[in-house]
């Protein structure tokens, strides 16, 4: 810098435009009094209070956010006694009572004797900066809802099936309690593609998951699309005889939404074929792929015995 200031007067004069050009609001309290001894003038544009009206640390204090209040008011006075410098986010209160989110970064100036004199810091508006971290974190949980769900029938996916079995086998295990596993298949879906085109089959993927939706409606109760139109039901604390009304339910639920199939079967309807198995695990299970392989041996035999039907314990 060639242009130094000439004289002392100058220098402050500089120093002073330099402070209150800034967007960061300056200011000094002195730490006898607990007073300000200086505020930005900015201050006025973004909270709204003049900066006459900042005399003691307690109209800092009363501006914060009563949230925010204790826990930002213990941690600076703790701070500063110590001698450390901080900085701590906070809202503050406008005088017409919205809030703003401040940055508040403190610096803790001492006397010879090393005793706190004064505090001087900066106050920064971050609401922007907040705003996108919240838009940031609501997208990146939008993302991992999306990332867990299937994009037509907005059930769970398969990733979420085997997360999801995994953490309900083991807690069945450990419990002694009964999880139970129903895999449902669409019956003659590639004749209602082919018939009716694939527009109307992607609307009966839609139609079929609405109605296990709503009969598995317990709050652990998860249905999966497994794959193409295949299905998957997580019933935990559910035995092989609840397991299968539920299932016999969800056949009858299709029957009912009288889905048209000329291609189908005899109803003429679309209608639904599963496979049924629960049980309680036991110690030396080691996963649970021999109740999925099972689970899908029934939802064969079922298909192999004309479709349209549960099989269960009973049946197999
Ligand atoms: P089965 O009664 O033995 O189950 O016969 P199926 O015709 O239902 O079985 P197959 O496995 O031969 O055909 C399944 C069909 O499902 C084939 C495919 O066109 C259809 N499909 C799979 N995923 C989708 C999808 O996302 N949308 C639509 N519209 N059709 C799908
Ligand atoms: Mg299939
Ligand atoms: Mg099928």
């Amino acid at each position: 810098m060639t242009n130094k200031p000439e004289s002392r007067g100058d220098e402050e004069a500089f120093y002073r435009t330099l402070l209150e050009s800034t967007r960061a609001i300056p200011w000094r309290i002195d730490w006898d009094t607990k007073s300000f001894s200086y505020i930005g003038p900015q201050i006025e544009d973004v909270l709204g209070w003049p900066p006459e009206s900042w005399v003691s640390i307690q109209d800092w204090a009363d501006r914060i956010a009563e949230v925010d209040r204790q826990r930002v008011v213990d941690y600076c006075v703790a701070q500063s006694q110590a001698g450390i410098d901080h900085e701590a986010d906070y809202r503050a209160l406008t005088a017409d009572g919205r809030q703003v989110w401040i940055r508040d970064v403190v610096h803790v100036l001492r006397d010879a004797n090393g005793e706190v004199e004064a505090l001087v810091g900066f106050m920064f508006d971050i609401s922007e900066r907040r705003r996108n971290e919240e838009k940031l974190v609501a997208l990146q949980e939008e993302l991992e809802r999306l990332s867990y769900q299937d994009a037509l029938t907005g059930v769970a996916n398969r990733r979420r099936f085997d997360e999801v079995l995994e953490t309900e086998w083991a807690s069945a295990r450990r419990n002694a309690t009964p999880l139970a596993l129903i895999m449902l298949d669409i019956d003659h879906f590639k004749q209602y593609n082919d018939h009716y085109g694939h527009i109307k089959g992607d609307e009966a993927l839609q139609q079929v998951a609405e109605i296990l939706t709503t009969i598995a409606n317990r709050p652990r109760d998860l249905v999966c699309r497994f794959g193409g139109e295949e299905f998957v039901l997580i019933l935990p604390e559910t035995d092989s005889e609840a397991a299968c009304q539920l299932a016999t339910k969800c056949r009858d639920a299709v029957h009912e939404a009288s889905i048209e199939h000329r291609q189908g079967g005899p109803s003429q309807l679309l209608t639904v074929s599963m496979g049924v198995v629960a049980g309680i695990p036991q110690r030396d299970d080691e996963n649970p792929n021999p109740l999925i392989r099972k689970v899908d041996r029934r939802l064969y035999l079922a298909k192999e015995r004309g479709r349209d039907r549960v099989v269960g314990d009973a049946e197999a």
